[in-house]
């Protein structure tokens, strides 16, 4: 097959290694990809919500399979116009990727279908939902902008006072553009918080191990909140019982209610999830996996990931057997100093050529200039491994990021530490 990739992350780096080990898999492309993917695939320079322009490079490279990894083409239509041409699409439609797209849509549609998530309502009209908040009893709060905002779009108020503030910086003054021009005002929920990813074809979904990964920028949980800045995999604490109640009323109930709808949900579902006391409530959606999730995954899935795909893409997930190695696996990824707020690129990155063979480097952010590799954006590498624990794998893991070095570079350095009891 000829398979297309949209984005530039480790996660597309991740995905493309492991479509490439596949006896079926010919040429990958990916656009517009990075200097990691290049070396296994063919990069496109073209833009992931350039939907004209994938779907006319996609007939002339005479792709047959695309595989959505990051979540901006989708509620674009890229799934629905690359099947009118004939393309085999393993991600969802853009009305079922709506799921993750409009987060007003996604809280009707889990009342509709009865799965648990934070009570809450959307609007439009700053004096409506300030009106709403006004009559709730004093309490904490989270608005969010419905549309995708890079994983920013959320904001936690202590009380009704300053929900209303941020209320009105999201309706009024358009702090989130258009993707704040509708909002969802919900209670907090408190637990632990948890996503799960499962392959779906549409009738039937298989659930993925459970990764914990880490979102703010410095050790300890300090810090701004980041697109990821490490992972291992599998997590401790999630017992068959609870991967039970997840599939049973977070997933399951998503296939049903999507096929029920007219847009069966085929792709990538990762939700995030608060459990408490053994319960579980939706937070929020993706329609994608998760970056860097992906990354430890990927080491992690014995079964050929494009067999897997394809078979959910035609709707026969049921058919396939899809394993995961009992070795654990740890991701850390490297930013440059200042990120997620402002930070420099176009720095050499040295060291690449050190790293043991048995250890990942996933590019990010980087490019290729005159032939070496610099950083171009902010999650520039993620460096990962396998080991027979997860201390092994972690130890493995850090050895390396030290052989790796460009200006100002950054790494949290707790990555899985929980996980070996130190
Ligand atoms: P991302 O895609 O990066 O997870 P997002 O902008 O899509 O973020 P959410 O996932 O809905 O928004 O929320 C981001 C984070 O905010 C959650 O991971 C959680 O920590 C916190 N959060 C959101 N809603 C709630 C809630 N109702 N109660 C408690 N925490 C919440």
């Amino acid at each position: 097959a000829r398979v297309l990739l949209v984005g530039s992350g480790g996660r597309e780096h991740a995905v493309a290694w492991k479509l490439s080990q596949s006896p079926d898999v010919g040429e990958i492309f990916v656009a517009p990809g990075n200097a990691g993917t290049a070396r296994l695939a063919r990069n496109i320079d073209i833009r992931p919500t350039d939907i004209e322009g994938l779907v006319r490079a996609a007939k002339e490279l005479r792709v047959d399979f695309y595989l959505a990894t990051m979540d901006d083409p989708q509620p674009l239509g890229l799934v629905d116009r690359l099947k009118a041409e004939g393309v085999l699409c393993y991600g969802p439609v853009a009305d079922a990727a709506r799921i993750e797209a409009s987060k007003a849509w996604a809280k009707a549609f889990m009342e509709r279908h009865g799965i648990p998530t934070a009570r809450g309502r959307s609007f439009s009209s700053f004096d409506e939902a300030a009106a709403w908040v006004e009559s709730l009893p004093e309490q904490r709060l989270w608005v969010k902008a419905s549309g995708l905002a890079a994983g920013k779009g959320a904001v936690g108020a202590a009380n009704r006072e300053e929900a209303i503030a941020i209320l009105r910086s999201m309706l009024i003054d358009r702090a989130f553009g258009e993707a704040g021009s509708t909002v969802v005002v919900e209670e907090e929920l408190t637990g632990f918080e948890t996503s799960a990813h499962a392959f779906c074809d549409g009738k039937t979904a298989v659930l993925w191990p459970f990764a914990t990964d880490y979102k703010r920028a410095l050790d300890g949980a300090q810090g701004l909140n980041t697109g990821g800045m490490g992972a291992y995999a599998p997590t401790r604490g999630i017992d068959e019982r609870l991967a039970g109640i997840i599939h049973e009323r977070v997933i399951a109930p998503v296939l049903r209610g999507m096929a029920a709808e007219g847009h069966p949900f085929v792709g990538t579902l990762f939700p995030g999830l608060m459990v408490r006391d053994g319960d579980v409530r939706v937070i929020e959606y993706n329609a994608r996996s998760g970056d860097p999730e992906t990354q430890v995954h990927m080491l992690r899935l014995k079964s050929d990931l494009f067999a897997v795909t394809k078979a959910a893409a035609e709707g026969r997930l049921h058919e396939v057997a899809v394993e995961w190695a009992d070795e654990p696996a740890v991701c850390v990824v490297l930013v440059p100093g200042g990120y997620p707020g402002k930070y420099e690129t176009g720095h050499p990155i040295e060291g690449l050529d050190r790293v043991d063979p048995d250890v990942f480097v996933f590019h990010g952010g980087t490019k290729l200039v005159d032939g070496k590799v610099v950083t171009s954006g902010g999650r520039a590498l993620t460096v990962a491994a396998r080991g027979r624990t997860i201390r092994e794998a972690r130890e493995r893991v850090y050895d390396n990021v030290r052989r790796i070095h460009f200006k100002d570079m950054h790494y949290r350095t707790d990555i899985a530490l929980e996980a070996v009891g130190g």
